[in-house]
């Protein structure tokens, strides 16, 4: 069988006369898919006026585009690739050729027989989606073979995206299969991406932080970018609107770009820990923001060729400045790089798949839209963690103010009762002075009255009895006049001294009544207790000389009682006037001695 394919090949060599650069790709019933790569030869054509004939043409040179993906970045020449396809099979054959690059502007292809042109297409997303061959979002073509047809298919490609031609030989089959598996992820990916912003946007309104809606913009940009990259939004979106489709390319990575770099500010607080940092990230959302504008101005290849790098910048600078935020602490920066460094790591591994370092499957040609959908889920981690931590903080802090507020209180509180305390101090000593005899210690006339009306009342509601005595100190103006009035104040003193020993109840008051004059309340007492008292206190007096500053002095006090049981026939005035009658008496029966008067009741 392999000599067979060699000697088919040598043939269909010596077929080609010389201007075919690459080999030719025999069909293989046994292969589902073949890349074409290593079988493509390219033309360049800066005049972009060459027709199929002229570049079919024998002195016409191709090159060999060896292994890689035909890849000419950016480029205003037409291009131009060859590839020779052999059926050296006994049957027909069909097989599909997918151009797995969904934004090239215009593509034509011619399927020749020799030099017969069997079909002739226009592809290409400069023309409306309706008119493609077969309704999918990559350009399918469909190849017939003949038994033992070798078929040349020509492209000639046009467009200011970047000039890739991955070309992909299928078994029809196969590639439905395929296709279906492929087309089934990318909806969960999608699908993913749009449940994540729907559950985080409803999360902005209820909790109002501003880092919600700026990362919902870029969970939202950032699948729009790839879907209309991969050709998803031209299929389903705009199908006519051609020039839009490119446009909306620059617009959704100027969009990633904008939100990414506003995100991070935000989530990171950048502003407070690396201000360069911060303003490279503010200039990198300035100029995709100018170019999202200038895409509408300005051709695709120029605001493409200057975003790319933008972008680039952008996320280099975004991973750095996770890093650095790790590195200075912040406990949700860790989240944060290790996010975006899934989304680098998704681009990485499809750089090495790209450059064939490692095989390509499903899982690496998806890398970067599994390590996209990786990123964000971690970051809404990260978001929601960050949340959590400063409501934490905020509780904290709040939990931290009522402490200090209760403390203050607490505080306060015991300050004024203090206060209170020193002013009720204060008030009670400024009564008792109020009420109490400068001279001798004793209440005053004012504390007497005030109680005499007090006890008058009392006694008057339950009818007992109630006694007064007033004192008087015989020859009192003598001893002022003799010894002075400072012996007299030390006699006064004194004298109320032994007034107060005499008495031995605690509801009897005594007060200096004025001048040298005493007077003795006694609540619930008869004529003859309050008689007992009045003696027991004059003998108080006479029995011991005063000793003052002028020497022992010998004093003698008279007493006027009197008693009664108050109501409404008598008076406190009544009381007092009685009392002063029989201590008139007592002077004018010789002093010295204890008189009651004649009305009070001696029961
Ligand atoms: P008697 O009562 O025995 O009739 O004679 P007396 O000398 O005590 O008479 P009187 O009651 O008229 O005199 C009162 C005197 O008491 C007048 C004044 O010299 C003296 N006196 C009144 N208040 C004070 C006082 O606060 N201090 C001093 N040192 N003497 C006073
Ligand atoms: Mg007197
Ligand atoms: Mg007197």
């Amino acid at each position: 069988m392999n000599a067979l394919r060699l000697c088919w090949f040598c043939w269909v060599l010596l077929l080609s006369g010389g201007t075919y650069a690459a080999a030719p790709y025999v069909l293989d019933v046994r292969t589902d898919r073949a890349e074409l790569d290593a079988h493509v030869a390219y033309l360049e054509d800066p005049s972009l006026t060459l027709t199929l004939d002229q570049v079919r043409a024998p002195d016409r040179s191709w090159a060999d585009n060896g292994s890689d993906v035909f890849n000419k970045s950016y480029s205003d020449s037409a291009w131009w690739v060859h590839v020779r396809l052999a059926n050296p099979l006994s049957q027909e054959q069909s097989r599909l050729i997918e151009v797995s690059y969904a934004v090239l502007d215009y593509l034509d292809v011619y399927v020749l027989d020799q030099d017969k042109v069997l079909h002739q297409y226009a592809l290409g997303d400069k023309l409306p989606y309706g008119e493609r061959l077969f309704d999918h979002r990559f350009f399918v073509i469909p190849i017939d073979w003949q038994p033992g047809q070798t078929l040349d298919v020509y492209m000639r490609v046009r467009t200011s995206s970047s000039v890739q031609v991955p070309l992909m030989l299928w078994q029809s089959d196969k590639y439905f299969g395929f296709d279906t598996t492929r087309s089934t992820l990318q909806g969960v990916f999608f699908g993913a991406m749009l449940v994540i912003a729907v559950y985080n946007l409803l999360i902005f309104f209820f909790l109002g932080e501003r880092a919600y809606i700026l990362y919902v913009g870029y969970v939202l940009c950032m699948p729009a970018f790839l879907a209309s990259l991969g050709g998803h939004t031209f299929r389903y979106f705009w199908p006519t609107l051609t020039n839009w489709n490119d446009q909306s390319i620059i617009v959704f990575l100027a969009g990633v770009v904008i939100f990414a770099a506003t995100f991070t500010r935000r989530f990171l607080n950048l502003s407070a820990q690396q201000r360069g940092l911060d303003i490279a990230l503010i200039l990198t959302a300035v100029a995709a923001g100018v170019l999202a504008i200038t895409a509408f101005l300005l051709p695709y290849r120029y605001n493409i060729r200057t975003l790319i790098p933008v972008a680039a910048v952008n996320c280099i600078l975004c991973f750095i400045a996770g890093v650095f935020c790790w590195y200075r602490h912040q406990e949700t920066a860790k989240y944060y790089t290790i996010a975006f460094a899934c989304m680098l790591s998704g681009g990485f591994i499809l750089a090495l798949n790209k450059y064939d370092l490692i095989p390509a499957n499903i899982f690496t040609e998806y890398a970067a839209h599994i390590g996209s959908l990786l990123e964000v889920v971690l970051l809404s981690f990260a978001l929601a963690e960050r949340i959590n931590a400063e409501r934490r903080l905020r509780f904290e802090t709040q939990a931290q103010a009522l402490k200090t507020t209760q403390r203050m209180n607490e505080e306060l509180e015991g300050r004024v009762q203090e206060r209170t305390r020193e002013l009720e101090a204060l008030t009670r000593s400024l009564q008792k002075l109020s009420n109490t005899d400068a001279l001798t210690g004793l209440h005053n006339r004012r504390y007497l009255d005030n109680q005499l009306s007090e006890e008058w009342e009392r006694c008057r509601r339950y009818k007992h009895n109630l006694s007064l005595i007033l004192l008087d100190i015989d020859h009192f103006k003598q001893v002022n006049d003799v010894h002075g009035h400072q012996a007299g104040d030390e006699c006064l003193y004194e004298v109320a001294q032994r007034i107060q020993q005499g008495l031995r109840w605690p509801a009897d008051k005594v007060a200096r009544f004025g001048g040298e004059e005493f007077c003795i309340v006694l609540p619930e007492t008869p004529l003859e207790g309050a008689v007992t008292v009045a003696e027991r206190v004059r003998q108080l007096v006479e029995s011991l000389p005063i000793g003052t500053t002028s020497g022992a002095l010998p004093i003698t006090i008279s007493a006027g009682v009197c008693a009664l049981v108050p109501d409404a026939s008598n008076s406190i005035v009544q009381l007092l006037k009685h009392a002063d009658q029989a201590l008139y008496k007592a002077k004018e029966t010789g002093r010295n001695r204890v008189e009651s008067h004649a009305s009070s009741l001696t029961h």
